[in-house]
């Protein structure tokens, strides 16, 4: 069995040139999960696909995991529904969301159903129905098939509902942490893992920012490098990526990952957009 997981946004709600916003794609064998759909994912699926996974194709996509409705994660979920389709998927896709996802979905297609009707409803190739079903969730599995079991927990971003996501491939455990302070379901659910994929905000950016923002407020909603440094020593993942950095700050990249490794010994990647890892 071929395991990899893929980042393809790594960005949050800001505009940088190299970071698009959030989604990543954990492929198992010929069998792709997309998780979040920030703005541009389907561009970032295609270049993925492109550097060299066949699953990736946009034809293939059909189970879309989004952990909370944020604009940054779920900006890029028109163009999914509507390209997968355009690009030859005769299938349903799902979309696994938590409550609000069904009204997202069918206000999105009712905006769109102008060009909907067009590709579907004249000389254009487009000539198959656009399937698509919706599953809202709470905790707990989301899915199983003979290769993969999904899990959603419950974790803490504000007032916003939104899941941690587990994944129990064989051997093998993937948790991605999704937008959220430090939770105690995220020590139980990513203890010993294989790949812990964590949101992450620089403390010392934090401390000292060099732009106005509003400290209070990310500290109700997201994670610092000290508070997941602490979580990586509960947890030991054989390896720890950084994902949606938020630097806060003049702080570079490299150290963003060195407030992490002055408390804590193991490996810690920062993300980079497209970058892959063999799980
Ligand atoms: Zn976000
Ligand atoms: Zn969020």
């Amino acid at each position: 069995m071929t395991v990899t997981f893929t980042l393809l946004g790594t960005g949050t709600p800001g505009c940088y040139p190299n970071t698009y916003q959030a989604a990543s794609a954990l492929v198992i064998d010929d069998f792709p999960i997309i998780i979040d759909c920030g703005g541009g994912t389907i561009q970032r699926l295609s270049v993925a696909h492109a550097n060299g996974q066949p699953a990736l194709r946009i034809s293939n996509l059909k189970t879309l995991i989004l952990t909370h409705l944020h604009p940054d994660h779920s900006a890029g979920l028109a163009d999914f529904i509507i390209s997968t389709w355009i690009m030859e998927r005769k299938e349903s896709l799902t979309i696994y969301g938590p409550k609000g996802t069904r009204e997202m979905v069918e206000l999105l297609i009712q905006a769109y159903k102008i060009g909907i009707a067009e590709h579907r409803d004249t000389e254009s190739p487009t000539n198959w129905p656009l399937k698509y079903e919706v599953i809202e969730y709470t905790d707990g599995e989301l899915f199983k098939t003979p290769k993969v079991q999904a899990i959603a927990f419950r974790v803490l971003h504000g007032r916003l509902e939104t899941y941690g996501l587990k994944f129990i491939i064989g051997d093998k455990t993937i948790v991605h942490s999704a937008d959220t302070c430090p939770h105690p379901a995220i020590v139980e659910h990513a203890k010993g893992c294989d790949l812990l994929v964590h949101e992450v905000y620089s403390a010392r950016g934090a401390s000292n920012p060099v732009r106005n923002s509003p400290m209070a407020y990310f500290k109700r909603m997201h994670t610092s490098t000290v508070e997941l440094a602490d979580i990586a020593n509960q947890t030991q993942p054989k390896k720890l990526v950084l994902t949606h950095q938020m630097h806060l700050g003049a702080v570079s990249d490299e150290e963003m990952v060195q407030e992490i490794t002055d408390l804590y010994s193991g490996d810690v990647i920062f993300g980079r957009d497209l970058d892959v890892f063999k799980i």
